[in-house]
């Protein structure tokens, strides 16, 4: 039994061995107890898409939306926009989480720091390289944590270094960069960003952003795993190459999950999900439908045990996000956050810093 007290673990006990008849019992009948499943790029949920609406109540619908499916802490994820829209994202978060919006831990920019040829479902009208002119006018999260998914070949020395002087976590991801052009940036470089996807590949003669994210053992790699984005056979690959905390499982859900008509819109185009697969007007994957819960069903239908593939899904993005002291874990001292499963791995509720949503 896990026992907590003003939403903080504060021991692991057998139910036999709870003697105080003062605390209040929750049961959940044949169920599966993990760390609160965390997903660092959710572009939307409910209907709603991050890109469209940036308000605290909008956020607050995409939390609700994956809440419900097994996710407990969540960074909406922006993709490539401009400068403004940029910044009314930033304001949005820094509102939502002054109002402490449960399951909000920061933000996500994917972009629009990309490279053109690798801009999967991106604008590449709105790809810039950053001057630090540009840099501090951003009203940067002063609370919660900031991930940026940039290509380092397009974004300047001076740049990378100034992100990470402001504590801003920096993976690579589309980009067509070679090995070559990681030389005095892969330390700037944390992890990188849906694996396989929009990134160059590995080849006998050039290592490519998919070789460096698998061979760079102190990095994290997050990937897709809705079978769409990614052959299952190049994920279980991964999953024996990398070491067992580097993998960090994502969704790259849009507003269509969760909502009622699998529909959402993207710069103006209305796309909708056809047989779990959402494609835009270019013929290009525009994101993902699938919800945490059914992404961990299919890595364990894909061979991968049980404990690493919840690991995958809370515990490694934890430690990506510099919260492995606070999240992640089931330990007193912890938050008390939990995903409850039913054998199935379907959800039955969530805990949230001590207060439980049913599903
Ligand atoms: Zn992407």
């Amino acid at each position: 039994m896990l026992v907590f007290e003003n939403g903080t673990i504060i021991d692991l006990v057998r139910q036999i061995d709870l003697t105080d008849e003062n605390i209040e019992v929750t049961y959940f009948n044949d169920a599966i107890i993990t760390p609160a499943f965390i997903d660092i790029q959710v572009n939307g949920g409910g209907g709603v898409m991050f890109n469209d609406n940036q308000s605290p109540s909008a956020i607050e619908t995409i939390l609700r939306a994956h809440r419900k499916n097994g996710t407990g802490y969540v960074l909406p994820t922006l993709i490539s926009s401009v400068p403004e829209k940029m910044f009314s994202a930033l304001q949005g978060v820094h509102q939502a989480l002054a109002e402490h919006s449960p399951g909000l831990l920061g933000i996500h920019l994917e972009g629009p720091w990309l490279s053109p040829e690798k801009k999967g479902a991106h604008d590449p009208n709105t790809f810039f390289d950053p001057s630090l002119d540009e840099l501090i006018h951003y009203p940067w999260l002063v609370q919660g944590k900031t991930l940026v998914t940039l290509a380092p070949e397009q974004v300047n020395q001076s740049a990378l270094e100034w992100l990470n002087e402001h504590e801003i976590i920096l993976f690579a991801g589309h980009s067509n960069a070679s090995e070559k052009d990681f030389t005095n940036k892969l330390d700037h470089i944390s992890g990188f960003t849906h694996l396989y996807n929009a990134m160059s590949p590995q080849t006998g003669r050039e290592l490519g952003v998919v070789g460096m994210a698998l061979r760079h053992n102190d990095k994290w790699v997050s990937f897709i795993a809705d079978g769409h984005h990614v052959h299952p056979s190049n994920i279980v690959m991964a999953a024996q190459l990398k070491p067992k905390n580097k993998m960090v499982l994502v969704t790259d859900a849009m507003g269509s999950v969760g909502s009622q008509d699998g529909c959402f819109v993207l710069d103006g185009e209305k796309i909708c999900e056809v047989d779990g697969v959402l494609i835009n007007k270019n013929g290009d994957l525009a994101g993902a439908h699938i919800t945490m819960t059914q992404s961990v069903a299919n890595l364990l239908e894909w061979g991968i045990e049980k404990s690493h593939a919840f690991q995958m899904a809370s515990t490694n993005a934890a430690l990506a996000l510099n919260l492995g002291d606070e999240l992640g874990y089931l330990k007193p001292g912890y938050r008390a956050s939990a995903t409850i499963l039913d054998q199935d791995t379907h959800c039955q509720a969530i805990l949230l810093e001590g207060v439980i949503y049913n599903s």
